[in-house]
């Protein structure tokens, strides 16, 4: 099942698109291709996001007007309160292109709480043609306040994850490293993800959704990434063992967001990994 298909079956075909969606579950890059499905199909002329006519073009080439991506500056740990009030005043203004204007927040957890204060003043009465999608990993991320007034579309499984990248390598040598139980491996390939942030931050996602499918394997004998270092840990870690390898790794990713230097967050995520066998 893809993305497009999970949504036409949680819409009730495309005809019961909440006005605040939150979509939690599956990936950055899931999410990130869910919100612009969605998207595409509430500026679309026939409604179904038919990806023909000039306004799905528009908004598969990220250029419709009515759709806006309100992201995290570059330089900044949240999204700031005066983003989250511009929302709010071009919420007001009536749509130029088409009849409806959507707006995509594709890492809401980045949201502080002040910013989503502000944001719920137009959530709570939002004009008719206004949609809003909030992205995150887990809604539990978002306020009360915000959930209350959403409708929650939890991806299911990750979905299509691409594990041949350099990313999905790097997290398929730490896999083997960790089956092995051998730390030099491990060792070796620091440096590389010692580079840059972001490598490391997409390497410890991977390598989290390489347990996650071991995990789904073990129960349903259906996988997601289909690695073999997936095959190999469905069989010799119990669930146990894997349910706290993905804590690891979502402690990992904290402290790679925080200002933890990167070698150390990995070191520390590795040996958690190594000395989880106990489970
Ligand atoms: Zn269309």
């Amino acid at each position: 099942m893809d993305i497009r298909e999970y949504l036409y079956n949680a819409t009730n075909g495309f005809k019961r698109i909440p006005q605040t969606v939150i979509i939690d579950g599956g990936t950055d890059e899931s999410r990130r291709k869910a919100a612009d499905v969605l998207a595409m199909v509430l500026v679309c002329k026939e409604k179904i996001g038919c990806g023909e006519c000039n306004l799905c073009r528009k908004a598969l080439s990220h250029s419709h007007t009515e759709i806006t991506y309100v992201e995290c500056e570059k330089d900044k740990k949240t999204i700031t309160v005066a983003a989250a009030r511009s929302i709010r005043s071009n919420a007001f203004v009536n749509p130029v292109e088409g009849d409806t204007r959507v707006f995509i927040i594709p890492q809401a957890e980045k949201l502080g709480d002040e910013a989503q204060n502000a944001l719920l003043k137009i959530l709570e009465e939002p004009p008719v043609f206004d949609r809003f999608i909030l992205c995150t990993e887990n809604a539990s991320a978002l306020l009360n306040t915000i959930r209350s007034r959403s409708v929650r579309l939890t991806l299911p499984v990750p979905f299509e994850a691409d594990m041949t990248d350099k990313n999905g390598e790097n997290a398929q040598k730490i896999a083997m490293a960790l089956l092995n139980g051998d730390e030099a491996q491990f060792v070796f390939l620091l440096p590389k993800l010692e580079k840059d942030r972001n490598t490391a931050v997409l390497a410890v996602q991977k390598l989290k959704l390489i347990f996650r499918d071991a995990l789904v394997l073990k129960f349903s004998g259906r996988a997601v990434t289909g690695t073999d270092s997936s095959v190999e840990m469905s069989d010799s870690f119990s669930a146990a063992r894997l349910t706290e390898c993905i804590r690891i790794c979502e402690q990992a990713e904290k402290m790679l967001d925080s200002n933890v230097k990167i070698g150390l967050s990995l070191t520390v995520m590795f040996s958690e990994l190594i000395g989880s066998k106990s489970l």
